[in-house]
């Protein structure tokens, strides 16, 4: 059980990914090529100044962890510059595909474990500085962390969690009084930038990769350590490993992975570097990086420059992308399944699961109870098609119609002047012109859908409300911020904390934050586009 809440510099760590995995020990940090280790165990190195920026309430008092003041020996740990007796600081080995190409090793450059905290849950959780210096796996970088991505980190995850989207979490934002260049724009004009460091926080960060790297470099001893400590620790429930629970495992990722990305897609995430090595093991959305959310529904959008040219990993592609993990990560789990069909009937289940989550979760987000009739499927099929037209805003678009729906439903109110509001608020081509027939079309056909629910219009707005967020990160908001802090104004970034924490809140004192993109906003490095410098 977890201590009352003690200062993160007091709490005892377990260790059991050292202690129950093959490690080197090695004070050896020069980027190399780890053989025959699942990590390495590595310290942190230390920061000038590392100050507490930001501090997650909520998980900390899962953890058992009190605020610690800003400057204090719980942020010195927070920052890597304080190691205590109980932690076996080390970086993950892994390899992964990026982009569709096998990379061969990667492993944490740049993020380190510190072990694991026992929660008021009474399970394990890991906690990771992600920007703590340098691990054999930096390859040609400094293992650092920017404070412009470490705040989009530290936001997106709380945020996704309140949203109930599967996620790793973030416990503090530390600025390490360092400076980190970066070629923010890759346009050969790097820029020192402020350091920060932030803790996150998952039952594991073990991630496709790390099992593909192991089956790449013939380690099958490693391969089966590795997932009969995944299968133990965090799948419980499927029994002692054997070559079948293999396959209910990865029956169970593939289900976790559908549910997860279905999520995505039901709030209108992009995660932006889909690579295997992004893809977590428990099915949490993990890394944070180029990332973005979708204003104007377009399914074609990624914020991530680099992938401007083949929009590998844009909106509508997520679901096939995740697929095409699993079957990479079947693949690495064949050493252990020679019966290679069942792994292949495994995918099924993400088929299934996905089609059907995304589904029920469609179905919520539009007020019906049942979604049975073929004309059913239609009305979802079609909707797409009219929101990117009418170029609608997502969010806002979701959120607006719940609001209607029991005017819709009652048919008291003659709903054109509805719809036309609705467009006018939601859209981003904002005349009511031809452009938007198909969307008004579908407006009448799910009007006439609505009238055959029998709940009352209060209950079907309760509901979707509770569906449809009413707040997002935005882009656009997120870049706010983080401008903001970096001249030293930490409330834009408070702000966001608060209001993100009850996204399904109405908050109408946070009604700007809930608003359309601004049309500056469109075009702004950082709010609709962003590089893989971090
Ligand atoms: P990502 O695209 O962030 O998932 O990172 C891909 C790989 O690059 C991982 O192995 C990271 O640890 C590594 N990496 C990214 N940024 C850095 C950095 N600043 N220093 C060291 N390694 C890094
Ligand atoms: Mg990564």
């Amino acid at each position: 059980m977890p201590q009352n809440d003690a200062h993160f510099d007091q709490v005892q760590f377990q260790n059991s990914f050292v202690e129950e995995l093959s490690g080197e020990i090695s004070t050896d940090t020069r980027p190399r090529q780890v053989l025959g280790y699942c990590y390495s165990q590595v310290k942190p190195t230390p920061v000038r100044e590392p100050r507490l920026l930001a501090w997650s309430e909520e998980l900390a008092a899962f953890l058992g962890l009190s605020r610690p003041p800003e400057q204090s020996p719980a942020v010195d740990a927070l920052a890597g510059n304080l190691v205590t007796d109980t932690m076996k600081p080390f970086a993950a080995r892994y390899g992964g595909h990026q982009f569709g190409n096998w990379a061969g090793q990667l492993g944490d450059g740049r993020a380190i474990s510190l072990g694991e905290l026992t929660a008021r849950d009474g399970a394990a959780w890991e906690i990771q500085l992600k920007g703590a210096g340098p691990t054999p796996y930096s390859r040609r970088a400094d293992g650092r962390a920017v404070l412009r991505s470490s705040v989009r980190e530290f936001l997106c995850s709380e945020a996704m969690h309140a949203l109930g989207v599967p996620t790793t979490r973030a416990l503090s934002l530390v600025s390490t009084g360092d400076l980190v260049v970066r070629d923010m724009f890759y346009n050969g004009n790097p820029q020192p930038e402020p350091g920060a460091i932030v803790a996150r926080v998952a039952p594991t960060f073990v991630r496709f990769g790390n099992f593909q790297l192991m089956t790449a470099a013939n380690e099958l001893d490693n391969l089966r350590a590795l997932a009969d400590y995944v299968i133990r620790r965090f799948y419980p429930e499927l029994g002692e490993p054997s070559e079948a629970v293999y396959v209910r495992w990865f029956e169970e990722v593939c289900r976790r992975t559908a549910v997860m990305v279905a999520h995505w897609m039901s709030v209108g995430f992009v995660h932006g570097v889909m690579n295997t090595d992004n893809m977590s093991i428990l099915g949490l959305t993990i890394d944070y990086g180029p990332y973005g959310w979708l204003e104007p529904y377009d399914t074609t959008w990624t914020p991530n420059t680099t992938d401007f040219s083949h929009h590998r990993y844009a909106f509508a592609q997520q679901p096939q992308v995740a697929l095409w993990n699993l079957v990479q990560l079947g693949r690495a789990l064949t050493p252990l399944v020679p019966a290679i069909e069942s792994l292949n009937q495994a995918l099924e289940h993400y088929r299934t699961t996905f089609t059907a989550t995304r589904q029920e979760m469609m179905r919520r987000k539009l007020g019906l109870t049942t979604i049975t009739q073929p004309e059913d499927n239609a009305l979802l099929e079609d909707l797409y098609q009219a929101l990117t037209t009418s170029e609608m805003d997502m969010t806002l678009f979701f959120r607006q119609l719940s609001h209607v729906a029991p005017a819709l439903q009652t048919g008291m109110e003659d709903e054109e002047p509805l719809f036309i509001e609705l467009i006018d608020k939601a859209s981003y081509t904002p005349d009511p012109s031809a452009v938007h027939d198909s969307l008004l079309g579908w407006l009448r056909r799910y009007t006439q859908r609505l009238r055959q629910e029998t709940a009352s219009g209060e209950v079907i707005r309760e509901g979707m409300l509770a569906a449809n967020p009413k707040y997002v990160l935005r882009n656009y908001l997120a870049q706010q911020a983080i401008e903001a802090a970096e001249i030293g104004d930490l409330s834009k970034l408070n702000r966001l904390m608060q209001v993100l924490k009850t996204p399904f809140a109405e908050q109408p004192e946070h009604d700007e934050l809930a608003a359309k993109r601004p049309e500056w906003a469109r075009f702004k490095p950082g709010s609709a586009t962003l590089s893989c410098s971090s």
